[in-house]
């Protein structure tokens, strides 16, 4: 059995112990969901009070001359390491969903003679919606396919355009092999477009190595870069110049301030701006990022493991309920959460929520945990799970307020 002291033990042997104090966080909550929004950190709220104090407030409109035109492409620069991605291949802006509306649209138009997009029967909604809007609008019939993973080998052939996955399931936290699949996708002719959303800043990623065309991902999970936070993207650098960006606008010209009735593109990542960027959100990520000068996203996968481990053993041994551990044993094909399922899984989740364990319901029957190396404790994921072992045994899930879901869960 392992103990609450045992666990007390591991964070103070935990060399990113420290950084749980950037963060502003109510020490009266277990945060098991950064990875549907991370927690603010003081980093975020100097850099946002600077640019409106400072920035907004006495540059005014000189500020787009000072720094603020160049937000969406120094940010991807900035984050470019967490991908394994080059300098000038990664670009911030807008949010996940449009995102892949550029990359979906572009790759369609390099692929003109393919009539098929491979997805996730899995994959998260927004992804699939946006997919079957691109296609719809691709010049030529094209159909979406979402799939059962499982079966990618059957589905790839040569009238496959682009196969879109997400890196780690959003339910069950399974994370699939980056460049295993890509290698796959590539031998049929096809392109691979990558959904890195609960991927990035909680796993390492290496899009160069495994020569992956184009990526995206949110700035609002594992990043913390705020609610509704830019969400970035990745170009491979020999695509640049090639891909084109089917939503245009003036910021993405090469010469914005000459106001030419006719686009032509802006040289690299540039081109993938359609319009102004949301500066303070920009701020808010930039201070978000800053943490990584400190820490290596290898360090992260470490407790990350360890965290997750830890809570997959403190569950075998307390036995809370009749949950099955849906999230993969295997290190290699794990991301940074754990997934329970549980026909009650709604109610479970909303009784842990009055105890101050924030953790989330998926659709039907999924607790979700997350666990974010950054700022969570080891002492944590063992109070997390004496919360569930309550929960259970006291049916606090049953309470009849729990009988009608809230629309956001
Ligand atoms: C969180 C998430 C999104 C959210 O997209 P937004 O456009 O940023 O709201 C999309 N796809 C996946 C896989 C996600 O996990």
């Amino acid at each position: 059995m392992i103990t609450r002291d045992e666990c007390l033990a591991f964070d103070r042997d935990d060399a990113l112990a420290s950084l749980r104090g950037e963060f502003i966080l109510d020490d009266s909550l277990i945060y098991l969901d950064g990875n549907s929004l991370g927690p603010v950190s003081k980093a975020v709220q100097t850099r946002v009070s600077e640019t409106i104090d400072r920035e907004w407030a006495q540059s005014l409109v000189r500020g787009w001359g000072e720094g603020w035109m160049e937000a969406p492409t120094r940010l991807g620069d900035r984050l470019a390491p967490l991908i394994g991605a080059q300098q000038g291949e990664v670009l911030v802006a807008d949010s996940l969903t449009i995102l892949l509306a550029k990359l979906i649209g572009g790759a369609l138009d390099q692929r003109r003679d393919r009539h098929v997009v491979l997805t996730d029967a899995a994959n998260f909604h927004s992804d699939i919606y946006i997919a079957e809007a691109m296609a719809k609008r691709a010049g030529r019939p094209v159909r979406v396919r979402a799939i059962d993973r499982a079966r990618l080998d059957d589905e790839l052939n040569e009238d496959v355009a682009l196969v879109m996955l997400t890196h780690v399931d959003f339910r069950s936290g399974e994370m699939l092999d980056l460049q295993g699949i890509t290698t796959k996708v590539h031998d049929v002719g096809a392109l691979m477009l990558w959904d890195f959303a609960h991927s990035t800043g909680a796993v390492p990623l290496d899009v160069t190595g495994a020569n992956v065309d184009f990526a995206a991902g949110c700035g609002y999970k594992y990043l913390n870069g705020g609610p509704g936070s830019p969400a970035f993207m990745y170009v491979r650098s020999s695509w640049q110049g090639i891909l084109e960006n089917p939503l245009c606008g003036w910021l993405g010209h090469a010469r914005p301030f000459d106001f030419e009735p006719t686009y032509e593109p802006a040289k690299g990542m540039q081109a993938f701006v359609t319009s102004s960027p949301s500066i303070v959100a920009m701020a808010a990520l930039e201070g978000a990022l800053e943490i990584w000068d400190r820490v290596t996203i290898d360090q992260v996968r470490t407790k990350s493991l360890a965290m997750t481990d830890l809570f997959m053993t403190l569950v075998a041994q307390r036995q809370p309920g009749a949950f099955e551990v849906v999230t993969p044993l295997e290190h290699s094909i794990r991301g940074s959460q754990v997934a329970l399922r549980h026909k009650e899984a709604y109610g479970i989740i909303q009784a842990l929520i009055e105890r101050k364990l924030i953790g989330d319901f998926r659709h039907p029957d999924i607790c979700r945990f997350g666990f974010t190396p950054l700022y969570l404790r080891f002492v944590d994921v063992f109070d997390a799970v004496e919360h569930l072992v309550k929960v259970m045994d006291t049916n606090a899930y049953r309470d009849s307020r729990f009988a009608v879901r809230k629309s956001v869960t």
